[in-house]
């Protein structure tokens, strides 16, 4: 059960195909808090599904800023930008705390632009 829902959340992450039950959007927020990596709706802010950080580092590839947010998504600072996996240690270190972390994807284009 637990490896099911690991394999979910990374088409999820991919994909873009789970859709909030609440309201049908298909855009989430990645978050962190301490040892848990779950999805809110982008739209809603209704939480999705939930999984621990170590089990979705693996999968989550490409360049993301990691920003520090409250509860209601304002964004409180940039803590780092990168591959996850080589902010692992800071964001374990940051999401201990109590912090909210926000993954948030660059997309291909913005990669581009720069
Ligand atoms: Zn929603």
């Amino acid at each position: 059960m637990y490896f099911a829902v690991h394999v979910y959340i990374a088409g999820m992450v991919e994909n873009a195909t789970l859709q909030c039950e609440n309201c049908g959007s298909e855009k989430f927020y990645a978050l962190v808090q301490y040892g848990s990596y779950f999805l809110k709706c982008y739209d809603c802010r209704q939480p999705v599904v939930a999984t621990s950080l170590i089990a979705v580092v693996p999968l989550l590839n490409g360049t993301f800023e990691i920003i520090e947010v409250d509860e209601k998504m304002n964004e409180l600072g940039l803590i780092a930008e990168g591959e996850i996996g080589s902010y692992v240690g800071i964001i374990k270190q940051e999401a201990s705390k109590g912090k909210i972390l926000w993954l948030k994807k660059r997309d291909v284009a913005a990669h581009h632009a720069e």
